[in-house]
């Protein structure tokens, strides 16, 4: 940004720590301020408009100004602004959303249990498991398998979880018992001559070496994004997931689908499961339950996972876990109406159709010099940026050129997120194709001002 820091800006630099930002950097200028938003666009404080193609964080599915969110919101706040679900208590919203919940899943689930954000949600599925394998008398049953640039959150546990080296450096992270595999990223990790099939065995194959090492009785549940988010959207290797589920089965270990990120439509069918044919035992869903116009979060688990639990909150009287704000009335109504406006404007099928048109879209940009690469599904992408074509290998660090084309394309109108050299683009689904135009028209802007750079 050129202008003068505009008050809020200094007060932002002065008052403010923000999440995954250099607390330096901020305090020199401060951070983007959004004011307003409309549909697929925010506004900062300058009246700048953006294309906000990240959804927020992946999340604001329904767009910034649907008005029956806030009236559900308003309706709900003026009856029972809160209540908990603690002690065998409840209320309607949480009963109703549950309900929807549980009979829209892909698989046979049996109960919701809920929480405030993703990280919660999956702190709680580790407690959870834990709980389950100490009611069943498998009290070795502890370790829990992820992949390298997985995220499934920040919290200790679910930071634990989490692959990616920035969300564990200087934190002491991961904690024992936390194992990860291989990124099913083919084409950073495949061998050379290995085809996708042979990728994805060999990667079943490295998860099954790791359960027998360990032992199986020691391992409590295999966690994974169907689609890798904010590790570089990471679309599976055709036949990967399938032979995943094969081995977990034949050893008997439960599988954790974080669809916080992929669920409600985000990969073209209603859950990332759905389009992957997996079928887990336990789903963690956020984001665009609630559009994130409040924070809400679910847990759904089925029998297998349920009923242990169950037993044993008998046999001492209580589960001893749960936040103040879990199944919140008013997120829970936001999260109501927002099913409900997915199922009436068909935004699923949307969400395809849009979506095919940008995956081909975005794919045209494969010839650019400083494209490595194009991935994605649905209405989620990344455009992997490489400087070595035109600088070099080496002449930049890692990161450096994402961070600058992102810049670049905030100034062409367009805010998208930097993981590494990847550019990420997960626009809310309400987008149509002019909007995925404007968005690939800014990104051609931004590499063309970054070769410039490059040329100098
Ligand atoms: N799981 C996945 C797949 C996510 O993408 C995220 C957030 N990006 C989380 C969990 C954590 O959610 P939260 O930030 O609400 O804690």
């Amino acid at each position: 940004m050129t202008q003068d820091f505009t008050t809020t800006e200094m007060r932002d630099a002065r008052y403010v720590m923000h999440p995954l930002t250099d607390a330096r950097a901020n305090l020199q200028s401060g951070s983007l301020i959004i004011d307003r938003g409309e549909g697929i666009h925010v506004y900062d404080l300058a009246g700048n408009r953006y294309i906000e193609a990240m959804a927020g964080l992946w999340s604001v599915g329904l767009g910034f100004s649907e008005p029956r969110l806030v009236e559900a919101a308003t309706r709900q706040m003026a009856r029972l602004p809160y209540y908990h679900p603690f002690g065998q208590k409840g209320h309607g919203p949480m009963v109703d959303l549950a309900e929807r919940l549980v009979t829209m899943a892909p698989v046979p689930m049996s109960k919701a249990f809920f929480t405030n954000s993703g990280s919660e949600a999956n702190d709680t599925v580790i407690k959870m498991l834990w709980y389950r394998a100490n009611a069943l008398g498998q009290t070795r049953r502890k370790k829990i398998i992820s992949r390298h640039r997985a995220y499934h959150g920040i919290t200790v546990a679910a930071g634990s979880l989490t692959g990616i080296p920035a969300n564990h450096t200087a934190f002491d992270l991961p904690l024992p018992g936390f194992l990860h595999l291989t990124a099913p990223h083919y084409r950073r990790n495949a061998r050379p001559g290995e085809s996708e099939e042979d990728f994805a065995t060999r990667l079943a194959q490295e998860l099954e070496d790791l359960i027998l090492r360990e032992g199986p009785e020691t391992i409590a549940a295999f966690f994974g994004e169907p689609v890798m988010g904010a590790g570089g959207v990471l679309v599976p290797p055709r036949t990967y997931w399938q032979k995943i589920q094969a081995v977990l089965a034949r050893h008997d270990i439960l599988l954790v689908a974080d669809e916080v990120i992929c669920g409600f439509g985000r990969t073209g069918r209603m859950f990332g499961c759905e389009t992957y044919d997996i079928r887990p035992d336990v789903m963690v869903l956020s984001k665009q339950l609630s559009s994130s116009y409040l924070p809400i979060s679910a847990i759904l688990l089925n029998e297998r996972v349920f009923e242990p639990i169950a037993d044993q909150t008998h046999a001492i009287g209580t589960f001893g876990h749960g936040f103040t704000g879990g199944g919140h009335p008013v997120a829970a109504a936001v999260a109501i109406e927002t099913l409900r406006i997915i199922q009436e404007r068909g935004l699923v099928a949307h969400a395809a159709e849009v979506g095919a048109w940008m995956q081909d879209r975005l794919a045209g940009l494969a010839g650019h010099p400083l494209v490595d690469e194009v991935r994605g599904v649905g209405l989620i992408a990344a455009v992997e940026l490489t400087p070595a074509r035109v600088a070099g290998d080496g002449a930049w660090p890692p990161g450096a050129l994402g961070r600058r084309a992102v810049l670049h394309l905030q100034q062409a109108g367009v805010i998208s997120r930097a993981m590494g050299d990847a550019l990420a683009f997960c626009p809310p689904m309400i987008i149509d194709r002019d909007g995925v135009d404007a968005i690939v028209a800014a990104l051609r802007i931004a590499l063309d001002a970054c070769l410039k750079e490059m040329a100098r």
